[in-house]
């Protein structure tokens, strides 16, 4: 077993305090909605939640899958709530966004893996908030044939799913996950509908090494992915997988420089980086390019 590392000094974590955040906190609750910013224990919260930048997951708390990063319990989960898409949007209207993130568990246990729910909350942030943009991060609908279609059909402006880490490493890191799949899933969204901007993560610190970081930038950028984003990861429990090492920011900047050089439209690589850290004013610099 790795020992546990102590955090550097650059993984600095503000408390959450802004009269801002326990509004943003409040409306969370009294919607009954859940955030990956909580279950994650996300250390951006305090600086996010503070701009109402809040990353709401849909589809329940319990998750099918059992990633060894992630911080989300695992089982069989609830019935979907047929009332969550107009919750979504009526927090969405409330927090006066202008770009919100959408995620959600993996459902394996429906038979089309939360799509056409998916779709739901897409159509209900429209109606209720019609100028705000809407990006997704959503799972991998790993034998759900067409599932992805009805999603895409939706319209969301960025469809973002997370290759995560490196393929030599998903067995441990992400044993329910396939890469090819996960890589394919992010090509056909941009061959079903070009328009869409498609987007994807690594976490770095989980014992990859540069070459397959590289490599999986070429793979990204053959499927057309117009977005990356890398960051640190961070052990949740000490149940969870343990961190190798820190990358440090220097090494982010340096990754940050391959990815502009690759191609990519849009680039964020720090420690503190996160699939939905910045992604409002992010795609917001974008949009006025
Ligand atoms: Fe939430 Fe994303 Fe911000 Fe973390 S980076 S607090 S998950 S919006
Ligand atoms: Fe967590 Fe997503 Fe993996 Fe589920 S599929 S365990 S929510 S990372």
């Amino acid at each position: 077993d790795n020992p546990i590392l102590r955090k550097p000094d650059w993984i600095r974590v503000k408390a959450p305090n802004s009269p801002t955040y326990f509004e943003t906190r409040n409306l969370m609750r009294d919607n009954k909605l859940a955030t990956v910013c909580e279950e994650a224990a996300c250390p951006n919260i305090g600086e996010c939640w503070s701009q109402r930048h809040a990353t709401m997951m849909i589809m329940g708390e319990i998750c099918t899958r059992a990633c060894s990063f992630c911080n989300v319990t695992t089982g069989l989960p609830h019935a979907l709530d047929a009332d969550e898409p107009s919750r979504v949007g009526d927090a969405v209207a409330k927090l006066g966004l202008r770009h919100v993130v959408i995620t959600s568990v993996d459902r394996d246990d429906l038979a089309d893996g939360g799509a056409a729910h998916f779709a739901r909350v897409i159509g209900a942030v429209r109606a209720a908030s019609p100028g705000t943009t809407i990006e997704i991060l959503t799972p991998d609908f790993l034998r759900k044939p067409g599932a992805l279609e009805v999603v895409v059909a939706a319209r969301p402006d960025v469809f973002n799913h997370n290759l995560e880490t490196v393929p030599r490493l998903y067995l441990t890191i992400r044993p329910g996950a396939r890469y090819y799949q996960s890589l394919r899933l992010l090509d056909d969204v941009k061959r079903l509908d070009p328009g869409i901007f498609t987007k994807s993560g690594l976490m770095l610190g989980l014992g990859e090494a540069r070459p397959e970081i590289l490599q999986v930038m070429d793979d990204l950028r053959i499927a057309d992915v117009d977005f990356i984003t890398m960051g640190q990861y961070l052990q949740p429990t000490p149940k969870h997988a343990a961190v190798d090492r820190f990358v440090t920011p220097d090494e982010f900047a340096d990754y940050a420089s391959m990815a502009r050089s690759k191609g990519f439209l849009q680039v964020s690589a720090t420690p503190l980086t996160r699939s939905s850290y910045h992604a409002d004013s992010d795609f917001a610099e974008l949009k006025a390019t």
